[in-house]
């Protein structure tokens, strides 16, 4: 019997503020450990919570763009547990009444619209970080750094829509340009500002009800997502195919193993204790200050690449790829619009750009290249002065001088020999000098003609224009 995966995520994602959620202490990443620490985040007694207007209006950008319910009113609430990294003993959240629900997120895959559910999006802190590795004595010894305790985070949960660990994985990464083009979330998941937790349960394919699920916990890159839950939805279905049960447990990935481990079997609701946190009043939000936050809304990465099909006539692969984040698709609009052929724009981005970035690791927003710039490399291969295959070879000089194309080319020599008259003779010359295959080709052989046309690319350097050598062998067979 054939068996299907069903997937549910909650994502944890850290507000982009430049303090924490119940105290000013700073948020940055990477500062001296305990460095950014007061009586609230480390959960002194008599400390009071103050909660950051800019984390609520975050957090509501971020429901806005999930299409998400915001509920008027919401509230935090305790959720009590001992861990070495969580001083106060219990965890700021919001359970009951979370300040989101009922969201969806939307977008084409291979022509169908897929659609995953967002059950709820609420507010809560993060906790501290356990440091068991790095010191002398780490041995024997964990340290903890307080500074992450209480940065502002938003947890959200989807519908168990998803049925792939590849589903999975894009989806997750969807949602990242999503919560990194608003500007809620920085994206940047080895710093763990973005991580999530996959549930996933096995059923037979093609029926309704849930299977037992397991929750793999912090899972910090999209490969380790898809590799946990390749293995997870392997080990779930040799257990039902060989007639045993799935656990219910929360599990980690080991990625030096490449498994999943078992961490806790058992783990309820009501083990928490929730209870609402008495320091804080409710939190209520006016429809006023909900239209403000969806006005300032941008566009968002499904929305634009929507667009850029419709506006530029790219394939929606392109439009996928590129608007990964708002900024590499700003570049393509300004490249297409300077270059005024979107579509060899975006081979350019999706190709070249892309792959350098890749190669030197930096981002769009640090390329050498200026859009006009890479236009104008474009312009060079459309007006017939360069071949594909030249003007790559420009684009790597072009990365490593900062200098523009036509300089290059210019400098050089590197362009293609386009002007007819200066090729006349030459392929007059290699016509005497090839009388066979000449004969050949007015036989009506295709062949041969390649070979003329090789041996004037190769008497120009390879710079002839090849499609120009082609018109003119052929104008000279036909004058007799
Ligand atoms: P829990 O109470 O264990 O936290 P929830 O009902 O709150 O479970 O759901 C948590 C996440 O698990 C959600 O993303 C949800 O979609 C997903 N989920 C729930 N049940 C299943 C299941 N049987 N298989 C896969 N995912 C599930
Ligand atoms: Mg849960
Ligand atoms: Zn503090």
């Amino acid at each position: 019997m054939p068996f299907e995966a069903v997937i549910g995520l909650e994502i944890h994602a850290q507000l982009l503020t430049e303090s924490k959620i119940f105290c000013g202490c700073r948020t940055r990443f990477g500062d001296p450990p305990n460095t950014n620490v007061c009586p609230v985040c480390l959960g002194l007694p008599g400390a009071l919570p103050v909660l950051n207007r800019r984390v609520v209006d975050l957090a509501m950008g971020a429901a806005l763009a999930l299409d998400c319910t915001i509920q008027g009113i919401s509230i935090f609430a305790r959720k009590n547990y001992f861990y070495p990294d969580l001083p106060k003993g219990y965890q700021i959240s919001q359970y009951e009444q979370p300040l989101a629900t009922d969201g969806r997120v939307a977008y084409e895959v291979d022509g169908h619209v897929r659609e995953v559910g967002i059950i709820r999006l609420h507010v809560e802190e993060d906790a501290g970080k356990s440091l068991h590795e790095g010191f002398a004595d780490s041995d024997r010894a964990t340290y903890i750094d307080f500074n992450r305790s209480g940065v502002p985070l938003i947890e959200i949960v989807t519908r168990p829509d998803l049925r792939s660990a590849a589903e999975a994985a894009d989806f997750f990464s969807r949602l990242r340009a999503v919560l990194v083009a608003i500007g809620v979330n920085d994206g940047n998941m080895e710093e763990g500002s973005l991580r999530c937790d996959a549930n996933v349960s096995v059923r037979p394919a093609g029926s309704s009800g849930l299977g037992t699920k397991t929750e793999v916990k912090n899972l910090n890159s999209f490969r380790f997502l898809q590799k946990a839950l390749e293995y997870e939805i392997e080990r779930q279905t040799a257990l039902l195919e060989a007639g045993g049960a799935v656990q219910q447990e929360t599990r980690l990935w080991d990625p030096a193993a490449a498994r999943t481990v078992t961490m806790r079997t058992k783990e309820e609701a009501h083990d928490y204790r929730y209870f609402p946190e008495p320091d804080l009043p409710p939190l209520q939000v006016d429809q006023a200050r909900i239209a403000a936050i969806r006005d300032a809304l941008p566009e968002l990465p499904e929305t634009r690449a929507r667009r850029l099909v419709a506006q530029y006539g790219l394939p929606m692969y392109d439009a996928g790829v590129l608007t990964q984040s708002a900024a590499l698709a700003d570049y393509f609009e300004a490249v297409a619009a300077a270059s005024a052929n979107p579509k060899a724009a975006s081979n350019w981005v999706m190709g070249e750009v892309l792959r350098k970035l890749r190669e030197s690791d930096t981002t769009i927003e640090r390329v050498p290249i200026l859009p006009p710039s890479l236009a104008g490399l474009i312009r060079l291969i459309d007006g017939g002065t360069l071949s594909v295959s030249a003007a790559k070879e420009v684009f790597e000089k072009m990365y490593g001088s900062g200098r523009e194309a036509e300089e290059i080319v210019r400098a050089e020599n590197l362009g293609q020999i386009s002007d007819a008259s200066a090729l006349r003779d030459l392929v007059r010359g290699v016509l005497e000098q090839n009388p066979g295959p000449v004969s050949q080709v007015r036989a009506g052989k295709a062949g041969p003609l390649g070979f003329l046309v090789g041996q004037v690319m190769k008497a120009t350097g390879g710079k002839a224009n090849p499609r120009l050598v082609n018109e003119l062998i052929r104008e000279a067979l036909e004058t007799p």
